[in-house]
């Protein structure tokens, strides 16, 4: 079978373009997209474990939900996922389950539990989508890492004011005994 290099650019312009939602809306930029034989899309989903305040809230089993309802069946044999980021191992133990052929990530990440039963594989060729992935990523979680210090920052300049304070009122009670 011939591949069509332009349907699988649009998978992962799709990809992409999905992570940039879930990162402006503050979730962590996750995306899965799933596709036939033929790679035509079939559904896709970035993560909404902040809006929907759900622990399920992942891109993977999102796309997974869509795809049943869209096929009418919660069966995936016949069709592949792909995701930004390797899933997780709750991601992992739901992908088994939905019977998927096979699963592609661009990013890996690192301390999985949960050995997947299903064929997964790191994407290679595609290194300007890697980049773009990677970026999206780091750009998320430096962000999160730079938060604690402003809160820090925003608590200092509490216990500044209170030592300001401190001091004022006692000055003023020295000068009381004082006089
Ligand atoms: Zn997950």
């Amino acid at each position: 079978m011939v591949i069509d290099m332009n349907k699988k650019k649009l998978i992962l312009d799709k990809l992409i373009k999905e992570m940039e939602i879930a990162h402006r809306e503050n979730e962590v930029p996750v995306s899965a997209v799933i596709f036939d034989k033929k790679y035509n899309i079939i559904s896709y989903a970035h993560n909404k474990r902040q809006k929907n305040k759900d622990v399920l809230g992942h891109a993977e089993i999102l796309a997974i939900q869509a795809a049943g309802n869209k096929i009418g069946d919660w069966r995936l044999d016949g069709y592949s996922m792909i995701v930004s980021l390797e899933p997780c191992d709750m991601c992992s133990i739901v992908i088994d389950e939905s019977r998927l052929d096979k699963v592609y990530y661009l990013v890996k990440q690192d301390g999985n539990k949960y050995e997947i039963n299903i064929e997964k594989e790191k994407i290679s060729g595609y290194e300007e989508y890697d980049k773009k992935a990677e970026e999206l990523l780091t750009t998320f979680f430096d962000n999160m890492r730079w938060k604690p210090l402003f809160l820090w920052y925003n608590k200092s300049q509490e216990v500044y004011l209170w030592v300001i304070k401190f001091y004022i009122e006692n000055t003023g009670l020295l000068i009381l005994i004082m006089l």
